[in-house]
């Protein structure tokens, strides 16, 4: 077992992943060891553990009209050129693919923020004629929601994520740079009356800025009846600032829930999803928390990643992408483009990797490959 003391892979790890053994995989790892065959020949989007993707998250644009501090610098960043970004037609082939082809049951559409991308109701339209029907969701900054709840609604999407991270707007204008705090507000309530319900709050609290508001926003949401997930902050900033000392842990988030509220475990099976589920004095209310760092759900992973310019990403943490664009611009068939995003898949890492010693933040930041 020297090689885990040295930090290097050991048995059946793929180079640069996290090291895993044949008895005990690190916490929230893949149990098991990696297939080392050939990929066996079937249709869904399986990997060496074990996995299957089911959960298809697209970023719709890199562009966003908030300029998050633990996101993007303030004069944001080179946008991806035009030419690059999927138009409609390919975007909906490549959805027709993942839902016909490769067991793709659930959409989640973000950005950047997917509603600066126009259009943006066509393409849910277009998705929601699809046999099997996907089920759709948005992870969205909430701005424009107030004007456009009813007609994602009337497109077909079924429900929404809206990042809030503080009940303040002072607190808001320093973290966002944008003076939006209620027209955010003012868009969940729209949310919640065009039916894209469970509405789902998504928090990041930074130490010494909002870290004090975990009460205040359970409590706010509990009020109005969303659905409040907390995310530890993960290195995926486009300044490559992230440190883990600023980072405000699952633990402490508990913690800070607890001062106020009684939580205990929701019973119900978790499944791949990335939120672990307490219930809030008792339920039936909850409380979501996703540890993606200090607590990682990567062996129960159910999500592929395709970014607006046509790049299929295994993992968010991926440092490789395997370009479908390239392929739908040479007039590859359907099938070829399966295969290709097959392959990519088979290849996808134990876990993400941030608490190896070896870890490398990905070259491409968070607001261009999405929630
Ligand atoms: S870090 Fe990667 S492998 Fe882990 S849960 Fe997220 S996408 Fe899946």
């Amino acid at each position: 077992m020297a090689g885990i003391a040295l930090g290097l892979p050991t048995f059946g790890a793929a180079p640069g992943g996290p090291a895993t053994t044949a008895c005990s995989p690190a916490p929230g790892l893949p149990a098991g060891m990696p297939h080392t065959a050939d990929r066996p020949d079937a249709p869904g989007l399986i990997d060496r553990y074990g996995r299957t993707a089911t959960d298809l998250r697209i970023s719709l644009t890199d562009r966003c009209n908030l300029r998050c501090t633990y996101c993007m610098p303030a004069e944001g960043l080179d946008w991806l050129p035009g030419t690059e970004v999927l138009d409609d037609a390919e975007l909906l082939r490549l959805i027709t693919i993942g839902v016909e082809h490769l067991g793709i049951t659930e959409l989640r559409f973000t950005g950047g923020e997917p509603l600066l991308r126009k259009g943006v109701e066509s393409i849910i339209a277009g998705a929601a004629a699809l046999s099997p029907r996907p089920q759709m969701s948005m992870t969205t900054n909430g701005l424009g929601l107030t004007r456009r709840a009813e007609g994602l609604a009337a497109a077909g999407l079924d429900r929404l994520n809206v990042s809030l991270d503080t009940m303040t707007p002072d607190t808001f204008t320093r973290l966002t740079r944008r003076p939006r705090h209620a027209d955010v507000i003012n868009g969940l309530a729209a949310a919640a009356a065009a039916g894209l319900t469970p509405v789902k709050v998504n928090a990041v609290l930074m130490r010494g800025v909002n870290d004090h508001e975990a009460v205040d926003l359970l409590t706010f949401c509990l009020e109005h009846g969303y659905e409040l997930r907390f995310i530890e902050q993960m290195p995926l900033d486009a300044q490559h600032g992230w440190a883990r000392s600023e980072m405000i842990t699952a633990e402490e988030i508990l913690e800070h829930l607890g001062a106020r509220y009684r939580l205990s475990p929701h019973t119900a099976p978790r499944g791949g999803a990335p939120a672990e589920l307490f219930d809030v004095d008792g339920g039936p209310a909850t409380v979501g928390v996703i540890g993606s760092v200090t607590r990682p759900f990567c062996g129960d992973c159910d999500r592929t990643r395709l970014t607006a310019d046509g790049q299929i990403r295994s993992c968010l943490f991926a440092t490789t992408e395997t370009d479908l664009r390239v392929l739908l611009r040479t007039g590859v068939p359907d099938e070829e483009i399966a295969q290709a995003w097959r392959g990519a898949m088979w290849e996808k890492l134990p876990g993400h990797g941030i608490n190896d010693p070896a870890f490398l933040q990905p070259d491409r930041p968070m607001s261009s490959i999405g929630g």
